[in-house]
C-alpha cells in the first residue's frame, strides 16, 4: 500500500482543494510561488501573496465566498461582520451564498497610539441585538490580533460569534478556540539570509516585493486650489 492510500480520506481531500484554492489564488497574480523571494523582515521566503490582487476577479471571489458558505450553512447567521475592503468583498460573497440571508457590515481598523484598533460605524452597532449570531469573515490571518479584537467587539455589544471564515491563514494562529474556517491553511517556511538553502544554490534573489513597497506611492488626483 502506497503512503497516500493510507492516508486518512478526509485528509487527502482536504489537501486537494487547498490545491485547488491556491491554483486560484496563483491566477488571481495574489499568489506567487517557487520563488526566492526578499521578505521586508530581510528574510528570505519561497512564497508570497499579495493581500491587495485577492479579490480582484469578482467569478472567484464568489466560489470561494461560496465555499465557506456551505461550510457554515447548517449554522444560523444573522450577519456577516469584517474589516478592511477585501474581506468585505468576500463577505458579501459568503453572505449572498448563505441560506440564513445574513446581512453585511463592516468594521473599520486602524492604529491608536501604537497599538491595533478595530470600530465600528453607530448605525452597524445597533443592528448587533443581544444574541445576534455573527460569522466573522477575513481575507488573509496571518496574526489573529485584528479577528480577536473583532470577537471582544461583537461580545461587547452583546453578539455572539458563531464562527470565522477566511481565504487564508497561517497555520502557527490561535483565535481562542474558536471554529476557524480556511480555504488554505498554510505557514511560508522563512530564512535568515545567511542560513537560506536557495542562497546557499545561488538561485537569484527576487527583490521585486520589497522595493514595490518602498516606492510605494498610490496614484491619485486632487481638486486644483482656488485661484
Ligand atoms: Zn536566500
Amino acid at each position: 500500500m502506497s503512503a497516500a492510500a493510507r492516508k486518512d480520506p478526509a485528509a487527502v481531500e482536504t489537501e486537494v482543494r487547498e490545491k485547488i484554492h491556491l491554483e486560484i489564488l496563483k491566477r488571481t497574480g495574489a499568489y506567487h510561488a517557487n520563488d526566492h523571494i526578499l521578505l521586508p523582515s530581510g528574510q528570505h521566503t519561497t512564497e508570497y501573496i499579495e493581500k491587495t490582487l485577492v479579490t480582484t476577479e469578482p467569478s472567484f471571489t464568489e466560489g470561494l465566498g461560496a465555499v465557506i458558505a456551505k461550510h457554515f450553512a447548517q449554522w444560523p447567521v444573522d450577519m456577516v461582520l469584517s474589516t478592511g475592503p477585501g474581506a468585505l468583498i468576500l463577505s458579501h460573497c459568503v453572505a449572498r451564498a448563505h441560506p440564513s440571508r445574513p446581512i453585511v457590515v463592516y468594521g473599520a481598523k486602524g492604529l491608536s497610539g501604537g497599538k491595533r484598533r478595530v470600530s465600528l460605524p453607530v448605525e452597524f452597532q445597533r443592528l448587533i441585538r443581544p444574541g445576534a449570531k455573527i460569522l466573522l469573515i477575513e481575507d488573509l490571518v496571518s496574526t489573529g490580533s485584528t479577528l480577536n479584537l473583532l470577537i471582544n467587539l461583537v461580545e461587547q455589544l452583546g453578539g455572539l460569534v458563531v464562527g470565522i471564515g477566511c481565504l487564508w491563514r497561517r497555520t502557527s494562529v490561535e483565535l481562542d478556540n474558536r471554529p476557524v474556517f480556511s480555504l488554505v491553511s498554510r505557514d511560508f517556511p522563512t530564512y535568515d539570509p545567511d542560513k537560506c538553502p536557495f542562497c546557499k544554490r545561488g538561485v537569484p534573489l527576487n527583490e521585486e516585493f520589497v522595493r514595490r513597497r518602498h516606492a510605494r506611492r498610490p496614484s491619485s488626483v486632487q481638486e486644483p486650489k482656488e485661484a
